[in-house]
């Protein structure tokens, strides 16, 4: 079923961290060569000592090395690479990286140059969406630039309505407008601050959502006009809109729900062309799913829904990069347990101040079900630069309840000593009754958090 693809001999990572290592792993399997790129202040990081070959790319700040085009092209052409597998985060959704690489016959492992562009429009996206038969959030058609047309908008959709930024990413650029007389400020606060983070100041409205959940599904398209999907994932539990914990299946979802929404989804995908793995993010509220973007990559989550199906999602990235195809069809997938993923960063678990330097003491849980994705290790010293996260946690069982059981076991044996994480956030969680129920929304965590600070 997992035979080699021929293509590629090499595949350069053009990231670092756990999500290297976790490319590095698929690359291994299939028996491809692989190049590690790195910064100075990386030259002791796991990826680069499991990597076949290492290329020191510059400086620490990400824009001097790991988002430095030039450079990655370079080490690209001095290892030979043929392919380039660029994780998450950093370039893995910068169209232009994409388009280069092409240009220069190696092979982006993920979408077209041009999809990226599509969906990293959100505006773009949206319509796009729309066309593809996706239910989507209601508000404006396209972007809104003055007081007089976003008052019409908001008036049609009733009040509350948010503004987001047609570049938005990460959270930043949404401003919420509870009444009429919020939205003029609402709308120049959004776009000043679309202006400052993306260099662009487009934003559109759309209809504020007051108790959703995050509930997005994995898809897989194989760019010749088919795709499937893997299920959906919950990430309601986020911090300043940032998943801190995520399940799948959704404990809100049923397996018709699931079907049939897949199932527009997956012939969306297919009907679009998308090649690679992508991501299809929706607000859940009432039974209904309103579509807010597509992340054209692997997602940091995407090992619980590889706990689920036991398929191997960035195998099949590196297959239909390679044109060998998807290795499963739609009939082939089967959804088997639950899985739950622990995001340990290292912060302070009660102010989420980073927490970078030395860990002196390091022990990963185990036992059956359990997975640790991580570059960590006792001696590492965590270098301030970069994203806090240092690993995750993945925990699978045959139904949600064996998998808290095994998750509370699992974080009361992991040990990291000499810096801080959010291992103790955690522990908290899957001790909460209000989790046990699997009963929360996207602002329960922001509320929790509010009570016990
Ligand atoms: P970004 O790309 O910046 O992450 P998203 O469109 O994915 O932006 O939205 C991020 C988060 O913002 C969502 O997970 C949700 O918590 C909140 N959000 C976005 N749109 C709405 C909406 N229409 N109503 C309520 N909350 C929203």
């Amino acid at each position: 079923m997992n035979t080699a693809p021929t293509m590629f001999s090499k595949i350069l990572i053009a990231n670092r961290g756990e999500i290297a290592l976790r490319v590095l792993r698929a690359c291994k399997e299939l028996g491809i060569a692989t190049v590690a790129v790195h910064s100075t202040a990386d030259a002791d990081a796991m990826h680069v000592r499991l990597a076949d070959e290492s290329v020191c790319i510059g400086p620490p700040p990400a824009r001097d090395s790991y988002l430095n085009i030039p450079q990655i092209l370079a080490a690209c052409e001095i290892t030979g690479a043929d392919a380039v597998h660029p994780g998450y985060g950093f370039l893995s959704e910068n169209a232009r990286f994409a388009d280069i690489l092409a240009a220069h016959g190696i092979t982006f492992i993920g979408p077209s140059g041009d999809h990226i562009r599509i969906m990293g429009d959100k505006i773009e996206a949206k319509r796009t969406a729309v066309r593809l038969g996706i239910p989507v959030v209601p508000g404006s058609k396209g972007a809104i630039s003055d007081d007089v047309t976003a008052a019409k908008v908001a008036n049609e959709i009733g009040f509350p309505v948010i503004i987001k930024a047609a570049a938005g990413g990460g959270g930043r650029g949404m401003k919420v407008a509870r009444t009429a007389d919020d939205l003029s400020e609402a709308l120049s606060n959004a776009r000043a601050e679309a202006k400052a983070a993306f260099g662009d100041d487009s934003v559109y409205i759309e209809k504020y959502l007051g108790k959703p959940r995050h509930i997005e599904f994995q898809v897989m398209g194989d760019g010749k006009g088919s795709a499937i999907h893997l299920g959906e994932r919950d990430c309601s539990l986020q911090r300043r809109h940032q998943k801190v914990w995520e399940e799948s299946p959704s404990p809100a979802i049923s397996a018709e729900q699931r079907e049939r929404m897949g199932g527009i989804v997956a012939k969306a995908i297919g009907d679009l062309g998308y090649a690679g793995a992508g991501t299809v993010e929706f607000l859940y509220e009432d039974g209904e799913f309103y579509f807010i973007e597509m992340n054209t990559r692997l997602q940091v989550e995407h090992p619980i829904t590889e706990a689920i199906t036991d398929i191997d999602l960035v195998n099949e990235q590196i297959r239909v990069a390679a044109g060998a195809g998807l290795s499963i069809k739609q009939e082939d997938i089967r959804f088997f347990g639950h899985a739950i993923e622990c995001r340990i960063n290292a912060e302070n678990p009660k102010t989420f101040a980073p927490s970078p330097g030395l860990i002196t003491g390091f022990h990963t849980p185990g036992g059956l079900g359990v997975r640790v994705d991580s570059g960590a290790y006792q001696g590492y010293r965590i270098p301030p630069y970069y994203d806090s996260l240092i690993g995750k946690l993945i925990v699978h069982g045959r139904t949600r309840q064996e998998c808290m059981m095994r998750l509370r076991r699992a974080l009361d044996e992991f040990v990291v000593d000499g810096i801080q994480t959010t291992i103790p956030l955690h522990r908290d969680l899957v001790n909460d009754p209000d989790i046990a129920e699997g009963n929360y929304d996207i602002h329960w965590l922001e509320k929790k958090l509010a009570i016990t600070a």
